[in-house]
C-alpha cells in the first residue's frame, strides 16, 4: 500500500490560498482526488481511522466544552454534503455534533437580514455545527437566479468574512469545504436517483433547472473562492466525484481542526479515592 496523504498533504492539495495573487479556477482542482489517494481501499482505510480518531476528540471536547467548530459544507446538488457528514461523524455521538441544512428561506427569516438564520444556528462551546448549504446560498443561488439586486449581493462577500471574522474572535473555529463534483458525475448521480427506487425521493426536478445553469454556479463559487477564503477561515476545495476519497479527505480535514483545538477532559474537581462504591 501506498503511504497515506498526512493532515499536511491533503491540507495543500484542497486550500484555496487566501494570499494568492492569481484568480481562483476551479479547473486548478481535480474532481477525483486520484492525486491524494492512489485507491479507494486506501480512501476507505483513512476514513475508518479518522472517522475513530473524531470520535475521540468530540468526546474530550464536549466534556471540556472547549471552543466551538462550524463546519460550512457547500456543494452543487448530489455533490454528496449529506453522505460526507454521515461518513466523517459515523462513529461520533450526536450528543455534540448538530446538523442544521438551510433551504429555502422562510417568511420569518426573509423578514430579517440574511445572516439572522445562520447566527441563530452557530455551535455552542464544545459541540460541532455542520451548515449543509450556508451563507453562501446568499452569494450562489441568489446571485444566479437573480434572487437580489445585484448591488446587494455584492456587499455580502465581505459581510460573510467580517461574520466569520467574529465568529472565529469569539472561539468558533470555521473549517468550510467545498464539494467540487464534474458535471458528469452529477448527471449520472441524478440519473442513478431517477433509477434507484430508494433514491427516487431525493430527485427534485429543479434539480434540472440547476444543472442547465452549470456554467454560471461554477462562475459563482470562483468569486466565493477568491473572496472568501479568508487567512481565519480559509476555504477547502474536496474533490468529490469519489465518495469514498471525498470523505476520506473531509474527515482528515475535520480530525485537523479538532486536533487543533487540543481537546482536553476538565479537571473532574475530585480524587477518585476520596470515594468507594459498594
Ligand atoms: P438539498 O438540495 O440540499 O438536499 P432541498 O431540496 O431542500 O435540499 O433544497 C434546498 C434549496 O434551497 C436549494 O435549491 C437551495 O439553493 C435553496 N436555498 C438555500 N438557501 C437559499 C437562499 N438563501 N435563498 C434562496 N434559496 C435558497
Amino acid at each position: 500500500m501506498a503511504d497515506q496523504p498526512s493532515l499536511k498533504d491533503v491540507r495543500a492539495a484542497t486550500l484555496v490560498n487566501p494570499k494568492a495573487k492569481k484568480p481562483v479556477s476551479l479547473s486548478d482542482f481535480e474532481t477525483h482526488g486520484g492525486k491524494i489517494f492512489d485507491s479507494k481501499k486506501d480512501a476507505k482505510a483513512s476514513l475508518e481511522e479518522d472517522a475513530l480518531a473524531i470520535n475521540g476528540l468530540q468526546d474530550a471536547r464536549f466534556a471540556g466544552k472547549a471552543g466551538a467548530l462550524l463546519i460550512v459544507m457547500q456543494g452543487i446538488d448530489t455533490s454528496g454534503k449529506d453522505g460526507t457528514t454521515k461518513e466523517a461523524f459515523k462513529y461520533t455521538s450526536p450528543l455534540g455534533v448538530h446538523v442544521h441544512a438551510f433551504g429555502k428561506p422562510t417568511e420569518e427569516d426573509l423578514a430579517h437580514d440574511y445572516l439572522w438564520r445562520l447566527h441563530k444556528r452557530t455551535p455552542r462551546r464544545g459541540h460541532i455545527g455542520v451548515f449543509n448549504r450556508s451563507q453562501y446560498e446568499d452569494v450562489l443561488v441568489v446571485k444566479v437566479r437573480k434572487l437580489a439586486p445585484p448591488e446587494l449581493v455584492e456587499q455580502r462577500y465581505e459581510q460573510i468574512n467580517q461574520f466569520e471574522k467574529h465568529l472565529v474572535e469569539n472561539g468558533t473555529r470555521v473549517l468550510k469545504l467545498m464539494l467540487h463534483m464534474s458535471k458528469k458525475e452529477q448527471g449520472d448521480r441524478l440519473r442513478e436517483r431517477l433509477e434507484v427506487p430508494e433514491k427516487r425521493w431525493k430527485f427534485n426536478p429543479s434539480d434540472l433547472e440547476d444543472r442547465k445553469l452549470w456554467p454560471e454556479y461554477e462562475a459563482a463559487y470562483e468569486t466565493v473562492l477568491q473572496r472568501c477564503s479568508t487567512p481565519w477561515a480559509p476555504w477547502h476545495v474536496v474533490p468529490s466525484d469519489s465518495r469514498s476519497r471525498r470523505d476520506a479527505i473531509a474527515a482528515k480535514l475535520i480530525r485537523g481542526e479538532l486536533e487543533a483545538m487540543k481537546p482536553e477532559y476538565p479537571d473532574p474537581g475530585y480524587r477518585p479515592e476520596q470515594f468507594s462504591i459498594d
